[in-house]
């Protein structure tokens, strides 16, 4: 079979690219290119890879893998060393002009690259470095760029890689480590644990404050990681309880939650049928109520450790505790309005700033929070008072159910 030229790798390998979800970032702020030097910026707080923006606008970068041939065996991988696909390997100088091609004709704004082994750890780290240190020092890119890193990479090129890039990611993939020695026998979870300590490491040392000025930084859009949903026993309290762990343990900026895709020919250890839709959605929500609405672990309802795919976990919550409900919202703290089922973060936000001048009615919470349906049984305004429906059995069955949606990044 003739090799395939650059068209074809591009389809193979930015279609094997696809089952990853952890590239979607935000946050980072260090280049830019109106100085008229360099090519591309990093504007501050752009999101980059098919995500959304709070304008609604959607950002997109070149998501593909330096390769597709894996010496590893992965069950859930479709890249996997016994799987039957067409293969295929960019050369690194490819993957360059790939990305100033497709930066310069607007198309993208930036690069997310990962790979499968090829040889061992550290020749594939050194390819995928070489790609962004081409891209960075010949071409003075100042795109958004997010690396792969390999866990069993030596920590030299980890270090490289961190400063080249905004983000970098190890994905830990299952839930439970059991699983992973089960499904993918050649990764081991103490080393993927132990590299993403040194990468939290890294990147709190190269951000300290009166450290000598200049120092590098470290990714500075931090690290994060996917976990696949649905590939293994795992429950939804499982996942959370890991995810918990990592956003403390390693500081991750983002989990990322993969539902399971059966792939062709897969093992039968693995399920036949993905997930619903809806299970990966209430995670990403659980996960936003932990992360930006100040929730513990516990407040989030399961039960039998699973989220309840009829309800938010917001409104969940305050299904299971009615008693800590109606919440006034001209005398609550942010903590309380926060926990009110409907109310966002930046709705919460300008009650507070409104409340100084007046007395809050429920008009002022439509006009600040957008909609009431799902608030009002749950709070009192100036001439509102919910009564006995923050109480009543059929509350549950009189609210709204939302549809999964792409979440806002912020
Ligand atoms: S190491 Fe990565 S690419 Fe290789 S089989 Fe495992 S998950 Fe797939």
């Amino acid at each position: 079979m003739s090799s395939p030229d650059l068209r074809q790798k591009l389809s193979i390998l930015a279609d094997a690219a696809k089952y990853d979800a952890s590239c979607a970032s935000s946050g980072t702020s260090r280049r830019g290119s109106l100085d008229g030097k360099g090519v591309g910026s990093t504007s501050p707080g752009s999101g980059i890879c098919h995500a959304y923006a709070p304008d609604g606008r959607c950002i997109s970068l070149l998501k593909i893998l330096l390769t597709n041939f894996c010496i590893y065996d992965c069950a859930y991988c479709i890249n996997r060393v016994s799987s039957n696909v067409p293969r295929a390997r960019f050369k690194v100088q490819e993957v360059v002009d790939l990305t100033l091609g497709f930066y310069k004709r607007n198309y993208i704004e930036g690069l997310f690259l990962s790979s499968g082994i090829i040889r061992d750890a550290d020749y594939t780290m050194e390819a995928i470095v070489r790609v962004a240190r081409t891209l960075r020092l010949d071409h003075d890119f100042r795109g958004y760029i997010h690396l792969k890193l390999i866990p069993e990479a030596s920590p030299e090129l980890v270090a490289e890689a961190g400063l080249y890039a905004d983000r970098v990611s190890i994905n830990i993939e299952l839930p439970r480590d059991e699983s992973l020695a089960k499904l993918a026998p050649e990764k081991d979870s103490r080393t993927i644990k132990k590299a993403m300590g040194s990468v939290r490491l890294a990147i709190e040392n190269r951000s300290e404050k009166g450290r000598k000025a200049r120092a590098p930084k470290f990714a500075p859009a931090g690290q994060s990681t996917q976990l696949i949903v649905g590939a293994d026993a795992a429950s939804d309290a499982d996942i959370l309880d890991r995810s918990v762990g990592l956003y403390g343990s390693y500081g991750l900026k983002r989990v990322y939650y993969s539902g399971f895709s059966p792939i062709p020919d897969g093992s039968s250890r693995l399920p036949q049928a993905k997930p619903p839709l809806m299970r990966e959605h209430r995670l990403y929500q659980a996960d936003w109520l932990l992360r930006v609405y100040g929730f513990e672990r516990n407040e989030i309802a399961l039960e039998d450790g699973m989220l309840d795919l009829d309800v938010d976990p917001k409104l969940a919550a305050a299904l299971r505790s009615r008693g800590d409900y109606p919440v006034d919202v001209n005398t609550a703290d942010r903590e309380r309005l926060l926990r009110v089922p409907g109310l966002g973060v930046r709705g919460v936000d300008r009650l507070i700033g409104v409340r100084r001048f007046k007395r809050l009615t429920l008009e002022d919470v439509k006009r600040a929070c957008g909609a009431l349906a799902k608030a009002r049984p749950f709070i009192v305004a100036d001439g509102w008072s919910p009564g006995g429906l923050t109480d009543s059995a059929k509350l549950a069955a009189l609210l709204p159910r939302d549809r999964p949606r792409q979440l806002e990044l912020f």
